[in-house]
């Protein structure tokens, strides 16, 4: 399974960022004039909201301001739930969610 290929156009089928990014992010507000938008960051024991994501972006580039890290939607999911690169892309435009 891990061997599979991934579509080439994955990238345009990664889910809509907003959509993505809202279950998992606690407390996510709304989206500045930038189009980013802060929450609790999932990757520390965050109390007070850090973690900043580009919500009109598809990409979903993300950045935590208290030393996480920064990334892209991939990467968040890679972190989220331990899946290498092609099994993170896979589930992240096989589901949607
Ligand atoms: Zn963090």
């Amino acid at each position: 399974m891990n061997s599979a290929r991934i579509p080439n156009n994955w990238r345009d089928r990664l889910p809509d960022a907003a959509a993505y990014y809202g279950p998992r992010v606690a407390k996510l507000g709304q989206p500045n004039g930038s189009g980013y938008a802060v929450g609790l960051c999932p990757f520390h024991d965050d109390h007070n909201p850090s973690f900043g994501v580009k919500l009109s972006s598809g990409r979903g580039h993300w950045r935590c301001y208290s030393g996480c890290g920064k990334g892209d939607m991939v990467e968040f999911h890679q972190r989220l739930t331990g899946l290498d690169f092609r099994a993170a892309v896979r589930e992240l435009i096989g589901g949607g969610a």
